[in-house]
């Protein structure tokens, strides 16, 4: 393949080496040189390069490709089927109940088929997706579907999959190890999940979930504290467990809404705790905006997101994601990271979201047990975004148009000038 360069690139700050030159307040725009669908090098633009290979960016911003680090494609896109769900958590598990009935391998398949060609043309690169496990002995359809999904799109999208369990399933130690095992033995991509709340806390149960996926080697992605309890103790029992066994894999905890619901100086020791043990926390803007607080007939007076500034000033490696989309939990959303961001930055009020946030959808080295590694080194495949109505100072307004690029070749035909 000819080797191009895109001249005249905005990349976010966070990407950039501490000596990258300025221009004001701003980093200087950047030449990307692109040599067989790789990264060859990319440096401070210089002026007017000419020739067939080159594109001119004029300033778009551009972002290596994304990772949505938490899904649920075994429940997508089921709500336009069920007809009235009552509102509220209850009422869509309930109605989610019921819907499972109809999830044949053939179902699952095509509706989590759809999201995945939705997040490809979003520019996702790698997704994370959990899994419904509600009971111990026999291995929902679903997880089986996805395993052969990942085979599928393999190369295009790299997927993993994450048990999603009631902890009360790990009450019983030989339970919770032979779940492990079997998540362990299911193939590569597999990663020991489960759901922590006050609703049903059980330390014991906890512990046994955690020693199981440690003693099989697994990493571990768990929903933990999605409430406004402030006596939810999941996050502060596994960064206390993780740290006093030396667990070797990467953990990952989601939601963790209780934080902001926890007396300050509680919710602060914490994350101290989480950024030494260490875990990486995923942040949800839609769902959490939309189930946290929520009482029928009431408009919500608490946001309930996590402390992602605390999280960031702390160093904790912090993600957003999408979630739940179009089922009974969340009636939006649409496998684009960057709708999640745009929630987050008004909810957070997170500042530059463009140079100091983007950060928070392309760190795939935060779900691995060596982070460190930035994106868009010489010699990565040239997965890009480039954002061609955005600019870096409203952004991500505007950041729909986008051309999505995969080993340097766009995916669809977009504007690449
Ligand atoms: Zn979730």
């Amino acid at each position: 393949m000819q080797d191009h360069l895109l001249h005249q690139a905005r990349l976010p700050q966070w990407l950039l080496p501490a000596t990258w030159p300025r221009q004001g307040a701003h980093p200087a725009l950047a030449d990307i040189h692109i040599t067989q669908g790789r990264i060859a090098r990319i440096e401070p633009s210089q002026p007017t390069p000419t020739g067939d290979a080159v594109r001119h960016l004029h300033g778009a911003p551009v972002l290596p490709g994304l990772v949505d680090a938490h899904t649920h494609l075994d429940k997508t896109f089921t709500l336009p089927r069920m007809g009235a769900v009552r509102p509220g958590l209850l009422g869509a598990i309930e109605a989610m109940m019921a819907d499972r009935a109809q999830w044949t391998p053939a179902d699952v398949h095509a509706r989590a088929a759809k999201a995945l060609q939705w997040a490809y043309e979003a520019g996702v690169t790698r997704l994370r997706t959990h899994c419904d496990w509600w009971e111990p002995e026999a291995e929902p359809v679903a997880w089986q579907v996805l395993r052969e999904l990942a085979e599928e799109w393999r190369g295009r999208i790299a997927i993993e999959r994450v048990t999603l369990v009631p902890l009360s399933l790990h009450a019983d130690a030989a339970t919770a190890d032979a779940l492990a095992r079997r998540v362990a033995a299911s193939g590569a991509g597999a990663v020991m999940g489960g759901f922590v709340h006050s609703h049903h806390w059980d330390p014991q149960a906890l512990a046994h979930l955690l020693d199981a996926a440690a003693r099989h080697d697994l990493d571990l992605d768990l929903h933990v504290d999605e409430e406004l309890h402030p006596g939810a103790q999941g996050l502060a029992a596994i960064a206390r467990h993780l740290k006093a066994s030396g667990y070797a894999g990467r953990a990952v905890c989601g939601h963790t809404c209780a934080l902001a619901a926890k007396p300050e100086a509680e919710a602060l020791a914490v994350l101290d705790a989480v950024a030494q043990a260490p875990i990486t926390l995923v942040t949800l803007p839609l769902t959490n905006l939309l189930l946290q607080d929520a009482v029928t007939g009431r408009s919500p007076r608490q946001r309930g997101l996590t402390l992602v500034k605390e999280a960031r000033a702390r160093g904790i490696p912090l993600l957003v994601a999408s979630d739940n989309v179009q089922d009974p939990f969340c009636p939006v959303g649409s496998y684009d990271p960057l709708e999640s961001l745009a929630a987050g930055v008004l909810a957070a009020q997170l500042d530059q979201p463009f140079d100091r946030w983007t950060d928070a959808l392309c760190r795939a080295d935060w779900l691995t047990r060596t982070p460190g590694r930035l994106p868009l080194q010489p010699g990565d495949a040239a997965d890009l975004l480039i954002f061609t109505a955005a600019d870096a100072w409203g952004f991500p307004s505007r950041s729909q148009p986008r051309t999505v690029l995969r080993a340097g070749r766009p995916i669809t035909e977009g504007v690449l000038s």
